[in-house]
C-alpha cells in the first residue's frame, strides 16, 4: 500500500528498530513507547483494520501470536509477562491503518485495560 507508513517500514523506506523479521511478519520498537517495552508486531501483508480480516488470514494471525512468544523469549520478558493490544477503528483510536499488535511490558501494567 503506497501511503501506508508501516508498508514503508516493511520496504525499508522508513527506518525502524527491528526486533524480529521473517517472510510474513515484522516486529519493531514503537517510536513513542507507552511502557518500558513497547513493540509493534505487524503482518507484511497490508490489512487496514481487524474488521478487514478474512478466513484466509486466520493462519497469519495465529502466527503473529506465536511470533510474540518468540519475541518475549528472545527479549527476556517471557517470565515477567506482558500485554497485547490491537486497536480497531475510530473508537479505539487506531492511528495507523495497517493492523498491528502492541506488546507492552517491562513494568507492572496495572489492572486497567481501558486507559
Ligand atoms: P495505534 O494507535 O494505531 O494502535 O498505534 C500506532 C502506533 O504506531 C503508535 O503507538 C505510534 O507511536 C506508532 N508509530 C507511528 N508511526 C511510527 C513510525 O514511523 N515508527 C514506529 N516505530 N512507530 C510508529
Ligand atoms: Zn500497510
Amino acid at each position: 500500500m503506497e501511503d501506508c507508513i508501516f508498508c514503508k517500514i516493511i520496504k525499508g523506506e522508513i527506518p525502524a528498530n527491528k526486533v524480529y523479521e521473517d517472510e510474513e511478519v515484522l516486529a519493531f520498537h514503537d517510536i513513542n513507547p507507552a511502557a518500558p517495552i513497547h513493540i509493534l508486531v505487524i503482518p507484511k501483508k497490508h490489512i487496514s483494520m481487524l474488521t478487514d480480516l478474512k478466513e484466509e488470514d486466520e493462519r497469519l494471525i495465529g502466527k503473529i501470536y506465536t511470533t510474540i512468544n518468540k519475541i518475549a523469549e528472545k527479549e527476556g520478558f517471557k517470565e515477567a509477562g506482558y500485554r497485547v493490544i490491537a486497536n480497531c477503528g475510530k473508537d479505539s483510536g487506531q492511528e495507523v491503518m495497517h493492523i498491528h499488535f502492541h506488546i507492552l511490558g517491562g513494568k507492572v501494567l496495572g489492572d486497567k485495560i481501558v486507559g
